[in-house]
């Protein structure tokens, strides 16, 4: 007798076509943020896919924030497919913004390259690829003729790549999803067709400012130079903080391994009449750093904030007349699902029976939508699994696997079947 779930892997391998173009499709949508170009006719083919899927969709676009303009309209799209009850829901969620292209790239970035086993594009795997899997593994299940339990979502979202708040969290804090909806939320990220992620490492941006006094460029002793000053407090970080930093490791899973101590990276910096059309002689009497430090579970971000201080303050003893101001600029608390959580439990088992070899846990160097999953609407049960290689994320020439496309769409919808419960 032919199981539930061999129907609906036999759907997905008669869907890959499909799957193929409508990722492709997705990719030709340069909804490149920034700015957040054609977000809106994204969301819009999305949802009009997901309703010809059988889902009743509904679009929030994210009013009053101030991301949200007439030009460049934030809109995420939702579509939600009952089964024979509400409860238990599954959520899978993308977002729909890709990072600009850059340069470097031998295709073109927003065509709709296939080639050999590849489909090639910026978004390929970060993320449309896994987004196509998503709506394609709970549209498999349709196929198969079987009937959900509970209920399938799948959404898509804007702006992960500059923080989600006009995306995923927002469409938490409208209460679209919150722990009164949804059980279990999948996020299809590029982690690998083996890879499920189970949370990310913190963030704490900051900004440290050196403040001096100005003078004339040709009398640089009337003045205290804020460059120097600074340039003391990155040979400190250089010397002491770093050395400290890559010490310490994590007991979470960041791949890879060198993200499983804490980092830190000086994102950029500036002082004086640099950046000023033109030059003047004078001494700077401010510059200023921005401060990327990323903090693993283990620490706390009192400490790390006191840490930076002490380290500025250590840097700057002795130096008469500077003063120095730090400022918080983002902070992300770390997240992390429990390995024995069922959502983890049902990707493990859809990996190791459809993939054919076991299932690596892993969390994420960087941060990614399940922080607003977890903080904002309250759901614990929150991992990341899709297609694609982490590592071409960003990059030129980016590209996702057909093989894996189609295999990852076979696991998460073994995912739903398990964790929603069906049949026909
Ligand atoms: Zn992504």
């Amino acid at each position: 007798m032919t199981s539930d779930l061999d129907r609906v892997l036999a759907a997905v391998d008669a869907l890959a076509g499909e799957l193929v173009s409508f990722t492709a499709d997705l990719i030709a949508i340069p909804t490149v943020n920034p700015p957040g170009e054609a977000y809106e006719p994204c969301a819009r083919h999305i949802g009009d896919t997901l309703r010809g899927f059988g889902f009743e969709t509904r679009y929030y676009t994210a009013d009053g924030l101030p991301e949200h303009r007439p030009d460049y309209p934030r809109v995420n799209v939702v579509g939600v497919r009952r089964g024979r009850q509400a409860r238990p829901c599954v959520h899978l969620n993308g977002h729909l913004d890709v990072v600009p292209a850059g340069d470097g790239w031998t295709v073109e970035p927003f065509g709709r390259t296939v080639r050999g086993d590849r489909i090639y594009g910026r978004g390929s795997a970060d993320m449309k690829g896994g987004l196509a899997a998503a709506i394609f593994a709970a549209e498999a299940i349709r196929r198969a003729g079987v009937t959900l339990e509970g209920t399938v979502e799948v959404s898509a979202t804007v702006d992960e790549e500059s923080g989600g708040f006009a995306g995923v969290a927002w469409l938490a804090r409208q209460g679209v999803l919150s722990s009164d909806r949804q059980d279990f939320v999948i996020i299809p990220e590029p982690f690998g067709i083996d890879r499920i992620s189970v949370g990310h490492r913190g963030v704490y941006w900051s900004e440290v400012t050196t403040v001096g006094r100005t003078a004339h460029g040709s009398m640089p002793f009337f003045g205290i130079n804020a460059v120097d000053a600074m340039a003391a407090v990155l040979t400190g970080i250089q010397h002491e903080l770093a050395p400290a930093l890559a010490a310490r490791r994590t007991a979470m899973p960041v791949v890879p391994d060198g993200a499983r101590a804490a980092t830190l990276n000086v994102n950029g910096i500036r002082g004086g009449q640099a950046d000023v059309a033109g030059q003047t002689p004078c001494v700077p009497d401010r510059c200023a750093a921005v401060l990327d430090r990323r903090f693993l579970p283990e620490e706390s971000l009192t400490e790390v904030r006191a840490e930076i201080a002490g380290q500025v303050a250590r840097a700057l003893d002795g130096r008469h007349g500077v003063r120095h101001e730090l400022r918080d600029l983002m902070i992300v608390e770390p997240v992390r699902t429990p390995d024995d959580s069922p959502v983890v439990t049902a990707l493990a088992g859809a990996v190791r029976e459809i993939a054919g070899r076991p299932a690596q846990l892993v969390a994420s160097p960087g941060t990614y939508d399940q922080k607003h999953v977890k903080r904002i609407a309250g759901i614990d049960h929150c991992v990341a699994y899709g297609p694609g290689c982490l590592d071409l994320a960003h990059q030129p020439d980016e590209w996702v696997g057909i093989d894996d496309l189609v295999t990852s769409t076979k696991v998460l919808a073994a995912a739903v079947l398990q964790l929603a419960g069906g049949r026909r």
